[in-house]
């Protein structure tokens, strides 16, 4: 994890940029000065960004406009709906930015001039850039079928924006009576997480497990395999007795379930599958946050397409868009990712304000999942930019998955590995 008070030097090596400096042969860390940046978007990809822009150079003006007064983090907030974290846990002010001379807009970016380089906001006007981030993470694109609309989410939480919607979740599995049943639909690809909605059920599991045994957890999915299922099975048969008749935990899976028909408070129904369920978690199928779409962002599947080395949009020169929000292939969209692709970004930035060509990039990834006490796993990636196929490839022989016959002690690790790698990233987002 990159220190909280690394220097511009350490950043620019870390990026690659340095290296591409020596290719150019351009001694451009002396012809860095200033510019202007506007940043929709205080989450992981907006504020890495800022932060990792203003430790390249304090002279650049960075602004991130961001609704949120307080962010809260997705991850650890399935820790949350398990009970062993509390909300404010995984809260995170922009102090931490503002102390650098970021400035943080309180208000909601309402449209981008790719043309005239301005971001409109509600509340406050106009601003202007010369560059634009836009890291607005995701919106959600719900299925015509019965009872679905954006006001069920008052009683039938997605909690996939953590938050009131997380502590809402949680208050309806504590007020849920011993033996009832908790109903989580996972989305279809691609969406924020791909192991989220797994480690989501086994942590509503591991609650019920100490505090209503009779009590079960049903995943009715909209796919037929999903992330690490051979470690979630395994840690699901020796933690919540997975395939026995007394099993904590079922997983139907799309074959079997086939499309979602309706959902209202106590039932779950499907084409092939009826659930009375005393809680419902629905988490719908996802696209780029809303002001993409609003600024020409996105492709025909909603996604925004970027160029993979420097994340600026293919839609519009000067505007980069990172995040759940870009199309990043292959990539996972997961916090680590954002932080990972916010870096680049701002190497990218500074180097045109330089007058520098971007430097080649590489990437990293790591998504541990917490399965129940004492029983954490992950799996972990590098990339390289690979132009040919315009990908953001694995590297070989870098990363890995934890092994299916990892010892007690290793699967131990790995939540305390989860825990500190929390720790790290949230001051490397947020400082
Ligand atoms: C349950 C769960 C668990 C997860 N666990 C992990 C994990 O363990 N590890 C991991 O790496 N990832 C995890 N993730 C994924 C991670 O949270 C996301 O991938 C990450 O937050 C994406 O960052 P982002 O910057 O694209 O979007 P976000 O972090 O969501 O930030 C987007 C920001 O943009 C703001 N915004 C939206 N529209 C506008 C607008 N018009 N104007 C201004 N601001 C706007 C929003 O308010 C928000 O603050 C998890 C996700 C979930 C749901």
């Amino acid at each position: 994890m990159i220190n909280k008070n690394i220097n511009r030097r350490g950043f620019l090596g870390a990026t690659g940029a340095a290296a591409a400096g020596a290719v150019a042969g351009i001694p451009f860390v002396a012809r860095a000065a200033g510019g202007k940046v506007v940043i929709v978007g205080g989450g992981v990809g907006g504020a890495t960004t800022a932060r990792y822009l203003k430790l390249a150079d304090p002279k650049i003006d960075v602004t991130v406009i961001e609704p949120l007064a307080t962010y809260h983090t997705c991850f650890m907030s399935n820790e949350v709906l398990g009970g062993d974290r509390k909300l404010d846990q995984i809260a995170v002010s922009y102090d931490g930015l503002r102390s650098m001379g970021v400035k943080v807009v309180q208000d909601m970016a309402t449209g981008i001039d790719a043309n005239a380089k301005t971001v409109s906001t509600k509340n406050n006007g106009k601003f202007s850039y010369d560059r634009c981030v836009v890291a607005p993470g995701i919106s959600f694109k719900l299925p015509e079928a019965d009872g679905i609309s954006m006001g069920m989410f008052d009683k039938i939480p997605h909690a996939w924006k953590a938050g009131p919607q997380t502590a809402l979740l949680r208050s309806q599995l504590e007020a849920m009576k011993d033996g009832g049943t908790v109903c989580i639909i996972a989305p279809p690809n691609p969406f924020r997480c791909p192991p989220g909605p797994y480690e989501r059920a086994s942590l509503i599991a591991h609650y019920l497990k100490h505090n209503k045994p009779k009590s079960k957890v049903v995943i009715v999915d909209t796919k037929d395999k999903f992330s690490k299922q051979g470690l979630f099975t395994q840690a699901w048969k020796k933690l919540y007795g997975f395939g026995t008749d007394n099993s904590m935990i079922e997983w139907i899976p799309a074959a079997k379930a086939h499309d979602v028909t309706k959902i209202m408070p106590g039932l779950v129904q499907t084409d092939f599958v009826k659930i009375d369920a005393d809680v419902i978690n629905y988490i719908p199928p996802q696209v780029a946050g809303k002001i993409a779409f609003d600024a020409g962002l996105t492709n025909d599947k909603g996604w925004c397409p970027v160029n993979k080395a420097t994340f600026e949009s293919k839609m519009h020169k000067g505007i980069h868009v990172l995040g759940d929000a870009s199309v990043a292939a292959k990539m996972p969209k997961s916090g680590y990712a954002a932080n990972s692709q916010g870096k680049v970004v701002a190497a990218a930035i500074w180097s045109s304000f330089a007058g520098a060509q971007a430097p080649t990039p590489s990437y990293v990834n790591t998504c541990y999942s917490i399965a129940g006490t004492d029983y954490g796993f992950s799996v972990a990636a590098v990339y390289r930019y690979n132009a040919e196929k315009d990908l953001i490839a694995g590297v070989k022989g870098a990363g890995g998955l934890t092994p299916g016959n990892a010892s007690p002690e290793d699967l131990k690790r790995e939540v305390q590995y989860a825990y500190s790698w929390y720790d790290n990233i949230v001051k490397d987002i947020w400082g």
